[in-house]
């Protein structure tokens, strides 16, 4: 849909289809992208690693991450780069504007994909110290110590008193997402200036967030960070970047709120 919005209005020519693709298939299919007549594509799990060891040429924040989601052919060599990062970014840029500006300490929970890559954004913008929870404490502590020593992993048993201390919470889990249990954090201590945000956006406004915008804190849903990831991949294959409207949103989250209503 968000594809097919900047395709249409923007009068170019084209489609942006779903394929599932058998993982022992994928780099038969990377490779013939040209010859299926091809731009590019979104790749999504469990295909990111495998996208990455595939490519010619590697973009260094995907190279960094080991994950490519994003992939184009150019004179006939595969190039891949990772836009998740630029659209978590991005997301929080636009949802609360200059939230680097006095951010210390970011709490990130989780330590899968989407995690790494948010830590690396963050570590970008010059944060001072990010702290990782995650539910395999082993998975944060790797993360941590591939991060350097801005980056630490917590114990979730700990998170009652570190409360006071982050200027951002992230949730880089799947918790919150329809059909998942919510995730649930001690936010009695948290700062009233603190900002949450989410990268789950299915419900649009996770328990999560819904509890965190109740006491007051700022908080920042997660589809715009799936808007804005797919800016970079849809200007490196039409050759045109797009704008995350506020049509485009409206009629991504009408798409959302349809296919869950009420959170279902
Ligand atoms: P992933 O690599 O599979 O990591 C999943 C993470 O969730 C791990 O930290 C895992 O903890 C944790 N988790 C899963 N079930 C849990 C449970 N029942 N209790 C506690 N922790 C649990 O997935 P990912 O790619 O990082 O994606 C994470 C979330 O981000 C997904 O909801 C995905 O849809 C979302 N996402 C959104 C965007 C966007 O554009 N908005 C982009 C990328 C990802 P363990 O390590 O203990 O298993």
């Amino acid at each position: 849909m968000i594809h097919g919005y900047w395709l249409k209005t923007l009068g170019i020519e084209g489609i942006y289809e779903k394929i599932p693709v058998e993982p022992g298939l994928a780099v038969d299919f990377l490779r013939s992208l040209e010859s299926r007549g091809y731009v590019g594509c979104n790749v999504t799990l469990p295909h990111k690693e495998i996208a990455c060891a595939t490519v010619d040429v590697l973009d260094p924040l995907a190279r960094a991450l080991g994950a490519v989601n994003t992939v184009w052919v150019k004179d006939g060599t595969l190039h891949g780069a990772n836009t998740d990062v630029a659209g978590f970014l991005a997301n929080l840029d636009a949802g609360v504007s200059g939230w680097d500006r006095a951010c210390e300490t970011v709490l990130v929970i989780g330590a899968g994909g989407a995690a790494r890559g948010i830590v690396h954004g963050l570590l970008s913008r010059g944060v001072a110290r990010v702290l990782v929870a995650n539910r395999t404490y082993e998975k944060a502590a790797v993360l941590a110590e591939a991060c350097g020593e801005k980056v630490r992993a917590v114990e979730f048993s700990a998170l009652h008193w570190l409360m006071r201390e982050p200027d951002l919470i992230v949730n880089a889990t799947s918790l919150g997402m329809i059909g998942q249990p919510p995730l649930y954090l001690p936010l009695d201590g948290l700062r009233e200036s603190a900002v949450v945000t989410d990268a789950v956006y299915a419900p649009l406004m996770t328990p999560l967030l819904v509890e965190a915008a109740a006491r007051g804190n700022r908080v920042v849903g997660g589809l715009g960070m799936l808007l804005h990831q797919a800016v970079t991949g849809f200007e490196t294959w039409f050759g045109i970047r797009p704008s995350v409207t506020a049509e485009l949103t409206r009629l991504i989250e009408a798409d959302v709120e349809a296919a869950y209503p009420r959170g279902r």
